[in-house]
């Protein structure tokens, strides 16, 4: 296998080609090499399979951006051949590996522009097994297995649960502990990064390696929000709590901004052992009726109904809606959950009648986005472009943000959420590969664009554009902040926002991927011989 691939490489240098990231047209050539790749590769035992991606997913992703003709797609059988791949890789004098999770990257990171992209979701039934350390429940689930299948199998079949989650489920445990992944329950319990104690890798060098904080610390770390340089992450371990069986789901609109913030870090700070919701998470909306973006946005279920007269006269061409949950058994007494909610609420400053609520199902609550996905697939949107942009803001910095960028450039909305909230720092492991901005409080801001394709909706370049307009924006103002799922075209733009964690990441580099052969798609560091 090796040496056929070499051959192939050789055949497409990278060099002797343009480097865009353009679809490139294949020729029968290129065809006749794929075949006889995977028959060499049969031979060494690999256990899956390898196929020529012309046009299928493994050049796309969510993003819709970019798109790049792997070499080839591996659908790994198990782990070992996971490592079989990169060792292969390893061998040739330019090859790279990118583990391809579900896709929903924006940039193209989960991309290999001429490499091997390894489909994770092949293994994604390889692990699964729930156990009991020293009286807490862990789940051993695959890297490639989809947050929402861990979900259904923990709830269902042991009324268990994860502590921390995303928004939107259909992304792989791989994908976002490569990231951090983040959502309303992430102040108390901290990233999805910060809720796993083992993990199994296949390091860039092909070592199929065990790690936690007490074996192999380092390799542990890095791979944690390391954004798929250090190793592939096959089996992690993930912290269970008991699966409540109810959700409480409230959301309270504000017109002013710092009423927003101070009761939003009220809640997120209140001390772990008395009374606090569960899940604390904010949004920026229009002081409008725009069925989008405006007031219609805020309702929990349809027959609810937003009474604009209720917003203060003053307000200005963004409100903020303030979204909460309290975790609840259906042996808890209604009356008592009240109380509860009555408590909580009564110390913060909502508009008054503004407030909206719903019970739903802890399952139903956690799948949320899924309805919106359905929503979105239906009439076409959810296919479309979406430059996304996230960012990490300090607290000292996100009420000129506001001013800025939610009041003045998003006035007129994206199309999407605008989501913001606040996050404790302390909470998140300063050890792992993840950067923040300084401070205990900082918050995450998600711009998720839903417009309809161009020429419906604008053109993508100008919404790329307005997201480097915010980017700059921040720079300028001198702003504490950080990109999350970030992306940057030059290592000069890596090392700053790394910033004293570069020399950290590099190492970690050297020791578990010399050659960079992983997650190309980042754009870190270039492969070498
Ligand atoms: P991919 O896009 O496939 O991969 C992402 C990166 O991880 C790539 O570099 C890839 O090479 C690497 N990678 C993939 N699998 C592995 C592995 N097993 N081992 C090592 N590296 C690997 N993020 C949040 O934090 N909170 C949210 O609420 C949230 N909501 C989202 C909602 C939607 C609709 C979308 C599209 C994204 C959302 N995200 C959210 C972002 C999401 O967490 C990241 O984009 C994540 O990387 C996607 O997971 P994926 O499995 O699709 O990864």
């Amino acid at each position: 296998m090796i040496a056929y691939i070499e051959r192939f490489v050789h055949e497409n240098d990278a060099e002797s080609r343009p480097n865009d990231d353009s679809v490139t047209s294949l020729t029968d050539n290129d065809n006749d090499s794929g075949e006889d790749i995977t028959s060499l590769c049969k031979g060494q035992d690999l256990q899956g399979t390898i196929d020529y991606e012309l046009t299928g997913s493994a050049g796309k992703d969510f993003g819709g951006i970019r798109r790049t003709r792997p070499l080839a797609v591996v659908r790994p059988a198990n782990p070992r051949d996971v490592a079989l791949v990169v060792r292969a890789a390893g061998r040739s004098p330019n090859l790279t590996v990118a583990a391809r999770g579900n896709g929903h990257s924006i940039n193209g990171q989960a991309m290999a522009d001429r490499g091997m992209v390894i489909e994770m979701r092949a293994i994604e039934d390889y692990y699964f097994e729930i156990i009991n350390i020293n009286g807490s429940h862990c789940a051993d689930v695959s890297g490639g297995a989809l947050w929402e299948d861990v979900l259904a199998r923990c709830v269902l079949g042991f009324g268990l649960a994860p502590r921390s989650w995303t928004d939107y489920l259909a992304l792989t445990i791989g994908g976002t502990l490569s990231n951090a992944g983040v959502s309303g329950q992430a102040f108390r319990y901290g990233p999805q990064t910060s809720n796993v104690t083992e993990l199994e890798v296949v390091t860039g060098k092909g070592d199929i390696v065990i790690c936690s904080e007490a074996q192999n610390p380092e390799l542990f770390l890095g791979v944690l929000g390391g954004l798929g340089q250090f190793g592939i992450i096959t089996r992690a371990r993930i912290l269970l709590q008991k699966a409540p069986d109810m959700v409480r789901w409230i959301r309270l609109v504000y017109a002013e901004f710092d009423e927003f913030t101070r009761d939003a870090e009220f809640l997120v700070t209140r001390p772990e052992n008395g009374e606090s919701f569960d899940y604390v998470e904010g949004f920026v909306f229009l002081n409008s009726d725009d069925p989008v973006n405006g007031w219609p946005s805020v309702p929990l279920v349809s027959d609810q109904w937003f009474d604009s007269s209720r917003i203060p006269p003053a307000a200005g061409s963004v409100l903020y809606c303030l979204e909460v949950a309290l975790h609840y058994q259906h042996h808890d007494h209604p009356s008592t959950v009240d109380a509860i909610v009555d408590r909580l609420l009564g110390r913060l400053r909502f508009c008054e009648n503004l407030r909206f609520e719903v019970d739903s199902s802890y399952m139903e609550f956690l799948l949320r986005v899924k309805k919106v996905e359905q929503r979105a697939k239906a009439n076409g949107i959810w296919d479309a472009p979406h430059p996304w942009l996230n960012l990490f803001i300090s607290k000292r910095d996100i009420a000129d943000f506001d001013r800025v960028v939610f009041s003045k450039i998003l006035k007129d909305g994206i199309g999407g959420p605008m989501l913001v909230y606040p996050l404790l720092r302390s909470r998140w492991d300063d050890r792992t590969s993840v950067v923040l901005p300084e401070g205990e409080i900082f918050y995450i801001v998600a711009l998720l664009r839903f417009s309809p394709p161009y020429p419906e909706g604008p053109p993508l370049q100008e919404l790329v554009a307005q997201n480097n307009e915010i980017i700059g924006q921040c720079a300028r103002r001198g702003y504490n902040f950080k990109l999350y799922l970030p992306h940057y075209e030059t290592q000069e733009e890596w090392k700053q926002h790394f910033g004293n964690q570069w020399t950290r990441f590099v190492e970690r580099k050297a020791s578990f991927d010399p050659m960079a052969i992983l997650a190309p798609g980042q754009k870190i560091l270039s492969r070498t011989t």
